[in-house]
């Protein structure tokens, strides 16, 4: 198809809450990840052309549970399994006077309720591009390392497949649709390769560097497009891995909808990913993978994934607002 009579990628949804910042007591600033960046994003794209939709609530009880065990969720309520999981090693260590009694309830406040909140966009996004055909942002999400009964690398919630046992059960999403899960993040998507590790209806386009976190090789014998970059993997090899690929895997039969994690930790400023793409090869990334499923007429779904410098939130908002500039390509 060509550039003239393609069809226009559509004006997406954006779901956000004020609320998906995190912030403890200032000592986030000690972790690299820029707990603010969703809030910077938002601020960035006011006046574009876009449809607010609102995150009413965070995610259930009963609706975690679509996914995840009763025993992970009980887990998640102790100190050091968080502190392990979120990668915050001076959680365990902090006086109790600081915290006060109440210390789990306060870090539930903090930490999980925002992540909650973010699941829940996610789900919201993903029923409104598949309701409008279209896309859907949602500014947060992409948590690729959270399975059934773990969290770790920052994922507490694996918040795709939540929202898509809550589409299958709705009936949104039929018992033949495919979902393909295109993971542009630095780090390979382990957490949601074991979630369906017997499904063959999820179909998962992976771009990893092969060398760092988590190096999952079970999970990887999961993935059907699997694309293990070098480390500081450059822009121009990358880009054209990503052409042939995203023709291959779009051609996949029954895909009724597109989850796509566009983590910024493919900077090469990193500190986590160790990947060597540029500013404007994240940009153009993002535009050639919404471009090419926007083409096939698929609903997508965009998450933002992880990204661990204070850049991210720059990069994030600069590719939206080429996308949304293109809207009428
Ligand atoms: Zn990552």
């Amino acid at each position: 198809m060509t550039a003239a009579n393609s069809p226009a990628l559509g004006v997406p949804h954006l779901f956000f809450h004020a609320d998906y910042d995190i912030s403890f007591y200032g000592l986030e600033k000690l972790h690299p990840f820029d707990s603010k960046k969703y809030g910077k994003v938002w601020r960035a794209l006011r006046g574009a052309a876009l449809h607010h939709g609102s995150v009413d609530r965070p995610v259930t009880e009963a609706e975690l549970l679509l996914v995840h065990t009763e025993a992970y969720l009980e887990e998640l309520r102790a100190l050091p399994y968080l502190a392990r999981a979120l990668e915050l090693p001076f959680l365990r260590s902090l006086p109790r006077r600081l915290l006060g009694v109440a210390t789990i309830d306060r870090i539930e406040a903090a930490v999980l309720q925002p992540m909650r909140l973010a699941v829940r966009g996610t789900y919201l996004a993903a029923q409104r591009s598949l309701q409008t055909e279209g896309w859907a942002i949602n500014l947060g999400g992409g948590y690729h390392h959270a399975n059934r009964h773990r969290g770790h690398g920052f994922c507490l919630y694996a918040d795709v497949a939540i929202a898509i046992e809550k589409l299958r059960r709705d009936g949104a999403l039929g018992s033949a649709d495919r979902v393909l899960l295109i993971d542009l993040d630095a780090h390979q998507g382990d957490g949601l390769q074991h979630v369906y590790r017997d499904d063959p209806r999820i179909v998962f386009l992976d771009f990893f560097n092969a060398q760092i976190f988590p190096r999952d090789s079970i999970a990887r014998e999961r993935i059907d497009y699997a694309v293990p970059l070098p480390m500081a993997c450059k822009g121009a090899p990358y880009l054209a891995q990503l052409d042939e690929c995203l023709e291959l895997v779009l051609r996949e039969p029954s895909i009724a909808l597109v989850f796509y994690i566009a983590g910024t930790d493919v900077f090469r400023e990193d500190p986590l990913g160790g990947l060597g793409l540029s500013r404007a090869d994240i940009i153009e990334r993002d535009a050639r993978t919404v471009r090419a499923v926007r083409r096939r007429g698929l609903p997508l779904v965009y998450l933002l994934g992880g990204g661990y410098t204070y850049e991210s939130s720059g990069i994030i908002a600069a590719s939206l607002r080429r996308l949304l500039r293109s809207e009428g390509d």
